[in-house]
């Protein structure tokens, strides 16, 4: 058995953390001072890559890539996330979760950090702006028998799917996930208020980077934002790394959504955790900002959800512990597994031990444990 002493944000005290084998066994209120906290570790539901390394483009299964964008994010304080695969070809895609799927039959342990896998399209909206930079000849209307061949090639392991509800067929594929257990998303959409309704009756339950994947201008009442933020059974997940929201629209979406509904993420990509400098098509500029190579346009995120959890409270009106909770517990929840992440008897001692210097924002991670095992110490 092993103890930690550590302040508690989410409980609001300093307690006694017992873990043995996979799980947490004690919490117990202790009256030691210290600088190390503690928090259920941070849960990142959409990675599309790190340090260099692509999800949408792995095809070696010896390559070793998730182990190592892995790797990366436990020094980050990140011990569990969600790979995600975009809209691509047929033939890609079936490569693509076939070479995924052989990488995490191999590697037990590995998984225990990826408890799932995200497709993200290809069945999202044609229209300029909600597609965002999704290529426009992959996309098309959702077909069960191609996703069930993802979900064969993968070993089963797609958890959620992000996808327009208004495309032709589509609602009939989200009953049809939602009955194999599948949690579907809504992103990349124009959808309108009768396609809002019928995906929430189909089952579907969360907003993938709500805010984002979407027009420049839209009607200012009747929009697929509002119906999104209004719909009270859905959780919605915010891109929280500061470029991608402005300060009041973050603060504005969260409150309206709830706390209790929403989730951060960071959809970091490849060049997360990379050197500024210009990569082909796309510039890392000194802030951290990815834009299309000598134009001002984002070209995604860069980075990881440590950061994102500090950017959340430095942008926004959250406490340390609420951002803390929209990057962990929330996660957990919105992806099905409650059970996984708490400061909790009976909980997995999934856990990232920190430093909160000058008691501000910024967070220094010191560990990070997955189901019971030290994976990171610093
Ligand atoms: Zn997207």
């Amino acid at each position: 058995m092993t103890k930690i002493t550590a302040n508690v944000p989410l409980l609001d005290g300093v307690f006694e953390i017992a873990i043995d084998g996979e799980k947490i066994v004690a919490v117990t209120p202790s009256s030691t001072e210290t600088d190390l906290y503690i928090g259920p570790t941070l849960f990142d539901i959409q990675v599309n890559g790190y340090g260099g390394v692509s999800c949408w483009d792995m095809t070696d299964p010896e390559s070793g890539a998730l182990a190592k964008i892995s790797g990366m994010f436990l020094e980050q304080g990140v011990g569990l996330w969600i790979p995600t695969v975009i809209t691509n070809h047929h033939e890609a895609l079936l490569e693509i979760f076939t070479a995924i799927g052989k990488e995490l039959d191999a590697d037990p342990e590995l998984e225990k950090s990826i408890p799932g896998l995200h497709l993200e399209g290809p069945y999202i909206s044609k229209v300029n702006g909600p597609r965002g930079v999704h290529p426009l000849e992959c996309v098309r209307p959702g077909s069960w028998d191609e996703f069930t061949q993802y979900q064969t090639a993968s070993g089963g392991r797609i958890r959620y799917v992000t996808l327009a509800p208004e495309v032709d067929g589509n609602i009939d594929f989200i009953k049809k996930c939602v009955e194999a257990g599948v949690i579907v998303s809504i992103g990349h959409s124009d959808l309108d208020r009768e396609s809002m309704n019928k995906a929430v009756e189909a089952g579907v339950s969360l907003s993938t980077h709500l805010g984002n994947g979407a027009h420049d201008m839209i009607q200012r009442h009747n929009n697929y934002i509002w119906y999104q933020l209004a719909a009270r059974k859905t959780y919605a997940a915010f891109i929280s790394d500061g470029q991608h929201l402005p300060s009041e629209c973050m603060t504005a979406m969260i409150h309206a959504k709830g706390l209790e509904r929403s989730v951060i993420t960071s959809d970091c990509v490849g060049l997360g955790g990379m050197p500024a400098g210009i990569y082909g098509d796309v510039e890392k500029l000194p802030n951290g900002r990815l834009v299309a190579t000598g134009t001002p346009n984002l070209a995604g995120s860069s980075s990881n959800l440590r950061e994102c959890v500090e950017q959340v409270v430095n942008l926004t009106d959250l406490s340390h512990a609420q951002g803390w909770r929209l990057g962990s517990i929330q996660a957990a929840k919105a992806m099905g597994l409650p059970d996984k992440l708490g400061i909790e008897v009976g909980k997995e001692a999934s856990i990232t031990v920190y430093k909160r210097p000058d008691n501000d924002y910024k967070i220094d991670i010191v560990e990070t444990w997955v189901a019971g095992k030290k994976l990171f110490a610093k």
